[in-house]
């Protein structure tokens, strides 16, 4: 099983972010996420024995954190996956401290995290071709994380198809 844990917008953030994204993939090209597929990534586990599953669950459950807001407000481009992708132009610590806490949690139990730091984003489209020049403003878009899920990976016949295992609430 493919897994990765995320956090999923609420249906504002959904609407604000998908609206950009179809705009984008409109003027520089590539595929929109759909709006049901929109998510930031909190720790990718990669492809896991489903024996292993309750692992990455208990991982999850010691999780002490708070919920808490952060804004999304800037856009971005990455030439190598040809990815334009929505990010935070401050340091988001409350979610970076949840990625650490939950990355910590799954490495004490033998799950292989990659190393490169967390670098939080929503991805908007994939295959643009190139950077949109100058690079859009993306006003301030707030987002309530109240909680986090733990997401299965399938690549279906239209594209990839993300299913919802569990989701804990954020105290
Ligand atoms: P596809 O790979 O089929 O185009 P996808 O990238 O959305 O679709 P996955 O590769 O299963 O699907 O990835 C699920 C999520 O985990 C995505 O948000 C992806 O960006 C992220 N992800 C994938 N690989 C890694 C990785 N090596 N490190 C960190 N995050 C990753
Ligand atoms: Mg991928």
């Amino acid at each position: 099983m493919r897994l990765f844990f995320a956090l999923w917008p609420g249906d504002e953030t959904v609407a604000a972010l998908s609206a950009v994204a179809e705009e984008a993939a409109r003027r520089w090209g590539g595929r929109p996420m759909r709006p049901e597929t929109l998510h930031l990534t909190l720790a990718f586990l990669g492809e896991i024995e489903p024996g292993r599953l309750n692992q990455a669950e208990e991982a999850a459950d010691g999780i002490d954190a708070k919920a808490f807001d952060f804004s999304l407000d800037r856009l971005g481009y990455w030439p190598h996956n040809h990815i334009f992708w929505a990010g935070c132009t401050r340091r988001e610590v409350r979610l970076q401290g949840l990625a650490q806490e939950l990355g910590d949690r799954l490495r004490e139990r033998g799950f292989a995290l990659e190393r490169r730091s967390f670098s939080p984003h929503v991805t908007l489209v994939r295959k643009m071709a190139a950077a949109p020049q100058p690079l859009p403003d993306l006003p301030a878009c707030r987002w309530h994380c109240g909680e986090f899920t733990l997401v299965r990976s399938l690549s279906a016949g239209s594209g990839v198809e993300y299913q919802k295992l569990a989701s804990w609430k954020l105290g």
